[in-house]
């Protein structure tokens, strides 16, 4: 039996303790913060996350706690017109399998773990900072900043986008700033006019060099707005309350009924978006990335943790049974078997505005594409991410 030490208690972080102690192995997850918790909103977990947490035998507690979707909808920001919806009704859940859901960020982190705790081969440690690494003698010590070390056979790092293993990994600096500034508040649903609740949707409203994006979260009594304006920022800013006249200045652009959600918002906070270019290098013998760490990628293809969790059970299966001497020989098995689809999620996520950005007659072409797509064309369109189904069996996964 294996030591795997985990930096970052995340939703990566914690997805792999399960995963490494479902393989007959021991985890100790090193977190920085004084508690395991999660903080922020809403989040969407497409089926191919699901049927990864299905692995990590967690997917019922979780799609307990969710919220199942009915579309994801596409309307013009600017005209208010209806242009597509993908359903995610019968014909969606047959082909993946599953539903898509939303469920608080906080819910999925406490059933990972609930999970964690109940387990005897798991260690949490928190108020533990991973400062670097070093390997002697096929061990490898995680250094944490108040001078600690933590030995053990294997040290993943799902320490997130700024993550310290990856520091000293690959020195690849900062995150890139992505020039796009995210805007988010949360409502009260009984604040929110019928006629704009979409309870069941996830709403995108697609306007020139900005969008805004809602669905419900905490059990469908609160609506989660998040609005991007491709502002050119430079900043790397995170958390920064603004005022409601910023938010109208910024989204002027948009329509009426965009506009009328807008207004529902208060205690509006703003962050830079950032992300990294995708890379080979995941591993470092005894050692390897996950999650943020690995592959860090917008928020536009709402996959991040999918990503993260498919990552911890690819990891887990090929860690199965595994002897210690033959650990960097299959963390680079699960760097190589994980690292295309990752990257190319990560570019799909930046060219996503692509599609949601353009002005004028360009946006009005896209919305005669769009609208033109039947079901199952739209369904295609996201087959290769949504109906990804990870497997421990042949150590890649397959499409649905
Ligand atoms: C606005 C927004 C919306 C999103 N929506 C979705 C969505 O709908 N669907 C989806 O699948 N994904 C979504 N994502 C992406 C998703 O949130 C992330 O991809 C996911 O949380 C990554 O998990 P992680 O565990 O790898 O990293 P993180 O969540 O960043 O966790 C890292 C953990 O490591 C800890 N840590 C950091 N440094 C150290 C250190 N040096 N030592 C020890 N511990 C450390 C941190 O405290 C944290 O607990 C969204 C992201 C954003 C920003």
């Amino acid at each position: 039996m294996a030591v795997v030490l985990i930096a970052g208690g995340g939703i990566g972080g914690l997805a792999t303790a399960l995963a490494v102690a479902g393989s007959g192995h021991h985890a100790v997850v090193l977190e920085r913060a004084d508690r395991f918790a999660e903080i922020g909103a809403g989040i969407q977990l497409a089926p191919n996350g699901l049927h990864a947490l299905d692995a990590l035998g967690v997917g019922d507690a979780v799609r307990a706690t969710a919220v199942h979707m009915d579309e994801l909808r596409f309307m013009d920001g600017v005209t208010g017109e209806h242009v597509t919806s993908l359903e995610l009704t019968k014909g969606y859940r047959d082909r993946f399998a599953s539903p898509y859901v939303v469920v608080h960020r906080a819910e999925l982190h406490s059933v990972l773990l609930e999970a964690c705790r109940s387990s005897g081969s798991i260690s949490l440690v928190s108020g533990s900072a991973v400062d670097g690494y070093r390997t002697v003698d096929h061990r490898v010590s995680a250094r944490l900043t108040d001078g600690r070390m933590m030995t053990g056979d294997a040290l993943i790092g799902a320490d997130g986008i700024r993550s310290a293993v990856r520091r000293r990994l690959l020195g690849d600096g900062e995150p890139r700033v992505s020039g796009i500034t995210v805007y988010r508040a949360v409502i009260p649903m009984n604040e929110v006019p019928e006629d704009l609740r979409f309870e069941r949707s996830v709403v995108w409203w697609a306007g020139p060099g900005c969008h805004l994006v809602h669905y419900p979260i905490a059990g469908g009594s609160h609506l989660n707005l998040a609005a991007s304006s491709d502002d050119g920022t430079t900043e790397p800013v995170t958390s920064v309350p603004v005022g409601r006249d910023r938010v109208r200045h910024e989204f002027g652009a948009l329509g009426r009924t965009a506009l009328r959600l807008l207004e529902l918002g208060r205690d509006w906070k703003t962050w830079t978006l950032v992300d990294r270019d995708p890379v080979g290098t995941w591993t470092d013998g005894r050692v390897a990335l996950l999650g943020d760490a690995a592959h860090p990628m917008l928020h536009y293809a709402a996959q991040g943790a999918c990503q993260a969790m498919e990552d911890a059970v690819t990891l887990g299966a090929l860690l199965d049974g595994a002897g210690e001497a033959s650990l960097p020989g299959l963390l680079a098995e699960y760097a190589r078997v994980r690292r295309d689809r990752t990257a190319r999620i990560q570019l799909a996520a930046r060219d996503s505005i692509r599609l949601w950005h353009p002005a004028g007659a360009a946006a009005r072409d896209r919305n005669t594409m769009l609208s033109a797509l039947p079901q199952r064309a739209l369904q295609d369109h996201v087959a290769w991410m949504h109906g990804f189904r990870v497997s421990g069996a042949d150590r890649a996964g397959a499409t649905l």
